[in-house]
């Protein structure tokens, strides 16, 4: 057993390492180091592959110096996503040469995106496995030790290792991270992630609550269900033929306790049902906070990007999101600069941001990604320093509209699960509110515990946290 994560999207997590369990008391023989780049599906991925290779009798090591198999598990969402991981990959030089049994293994969507070509242009790799393939990994590697080089890429329609209870690592006990389905359908011209991780395909509803059920009864207080597009969750069970589509899952794991907090991600806003809000909004414990990617405000650059809604459409949604649940938090994935983006429709993104009040945004700059729809159609037309401008204004503006939503909260009481103390002082906790806002409060005389719920009144904000006060009740 190793104990559990708290996984973000967040770019100082990116190519964070695993910790092992400090009261393991297995004497492994040998020892892996596996580093995440990427989504949080990568992040809940590694503790697939790290429960994997425990059965075939690897513990997990922070300590690169000691481990007898290096593992990145990469992602190839933009150019600089692959280059990060290329650097990274020539710091291992040195080791390979001191300890040349040591076998090092790229996972992930850099693997399937460049298959066997990785050997030839990385040769320090001897393991490039997809993200389908991991259950070959014990094989693989003894190929590999036997001075074979291994390769598995291939893609599955209905691999979703859903009997495999994932080894939670670096966690806080408190969040957790459920993968409930794999792949994509959509194709957005702009995202490699279709020819990454291959078609979609729900896992199982049964093992989804199952794995939710034993958090909670291992004293986790959230969950975030977890898929590249979670609104087109559909399963149906071969026992009863009964669908379960994605609402009735998410109202499914929320009746599993009501102290349970339950979040997802990713939305996408042309599949988010009514059916979904009214299930939220009918639950306390299913968090107020919907990630709802617009990517461009422009219509006609969104039929360009293969989106499926215009820009009324997404407006509409918005407002459907507010009428149902007034208070819901909203965030977003915004691309500047997509092949032939003028400044015009560069506007339309500024004033649909503007629309939506967005919490929150992820924002980058158009990178073109080899075989994706864009690339094969399109011409990459909007110069770079074009494309940086526009991403600033973006980024500015999501400043004010954080800092202004903050502002709003001022004098209001939230319920706030307790994750951490703040990074800043262990005389404060920090938390996060039903909307996903980062709380940080003075711990006083009362005795609270990370995984407690409080009540705390918001007195002060800065553009990116909420500053309260318990609210004694
Ligand atoms: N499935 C989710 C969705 O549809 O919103 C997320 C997919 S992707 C892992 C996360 C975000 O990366 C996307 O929403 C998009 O904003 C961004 N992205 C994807 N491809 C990109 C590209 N070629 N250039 C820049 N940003 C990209
Ligand atoms: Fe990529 Fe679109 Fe699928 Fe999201 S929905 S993973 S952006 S293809």
């Amino acid at each position: 057993m190793f104990d559990l994560v708290t996984k973000v999207h967040d770019e100082t997590r990116q190519g964070e390492s695993f910790a092992p369990f400090a009261q393991d008391p297995t004497a492994y023989k040998r020892r892996f180091y596996i580093e995440s780049y990427g989504c949080q599906m990568n992040f809940s991925d590694s503790e697939i592959v790290a429960s994997i290779l425990q059965q075939d009798g690897f513990g997990a090591t922070r300590n690169i110096e000691e481990a007898d198999l290096i593992l990145l598990n990469t992602c190839s969402i933009r150019e600089k996503a692959e280059q990060t991981v290329r650097k990274r990959l020539t710091e291992f030089k040195k080791l390979k040469k001191q300890k040349p049994a040591m076998l090092v293994g790229m996972l992930g969507c850099m693997a399937e995106r460049l298959k066997a070509k990785l050997l030839e242009e990385e040769r320090l790799v001897d393991l490039v496995v997809g993200p389908d393939a991991y259950r070959t990994l014990p094989a693989l590697i003894v190929e590999a030790v036997s001075g074979q080089k291994g390769v598995n890429v291939l893609l599955s329609r209905d691999e979703t290792y859903a009997d495999i209870a994932p080894v939670r690592l670096n966690s806080n006990g408190i969040t957790a991270f459920v993968s409930i389905m794999r792949g994509c359908n959509n194709m957005c011209a702009f995202c490699v992630v279709p020819f990454t991780r291959g078609r979609e395909r729900s896992r199982d509803a049964e093992s989804i609550i199952k794995e939710c059920q034993e958090l909670v009864a291992a004293g986790y207080k959230e969950v975030t269900l977890l898929g590249q597009n979670v609104d087109s969750y559909y399963f149906v069970p071969e026992a009863d033929g009964k669908a379960v589509t994605f609402a009735s899952l998410l109202e499914q794991v929320a009746i599993i306790s009501p102290q349970l907090r339950v979040r997802f991600s990713t939305s996408h806003p042309k599949d988010i049902t009514d059916d979904v809000l009214h299930t939220m909004a009918k639950h306390h414990n299913i968090c107020k906070y919907i990630h709802l990617p617009v990517q461009s405000g422009s219509t006609r650059i969104l039929g360009l990007m293969n989106r499926n809604y215009s820009r009324e459409w997404y407006m509409a949604k918005i407002d459907r999101i507010k009428e149902i649940m007034p208070g819901c938090a909203i965030s977003s994935d915004i691309i500047s600069g997509f092949c032939t983006e003028t400044e015009e429709d560069h506007q339309d993104t500024l004033d649909i941001m503007k629309y939506a009040k967005y919490e929150m945004s992820y924002m980058f700059f158009y990178s073109e990604r080899p075989g994706t729809l864009a690339q094969r159609r399109y011409e990459d037309d909007v110069p770079l320093v074009t494309k940086k401008r526009r991403l600033q204004e973006i980024v500015d503006l999501q400043g004010k509209l954080s800092h202004q939503s903050n502002k709003e909260d001022l004098g209001k009481t939230f319920e706030v699960l307790i994750e951490a103390s703040s990074k800043k002082s262990d005389k404060q906790w920090m938390g996060r509110s039903s909307q996903n806002k980062v709380i940080v409060f003075e711990k006083g005389n009362a005795t609270h515990n990370p995984g407690d719920y409080v009540q705390v009144k918001v007195i002060d904000c800065t553009q990116a946290t909420l500053i309260g006060e318990i609210v004694n009740y």
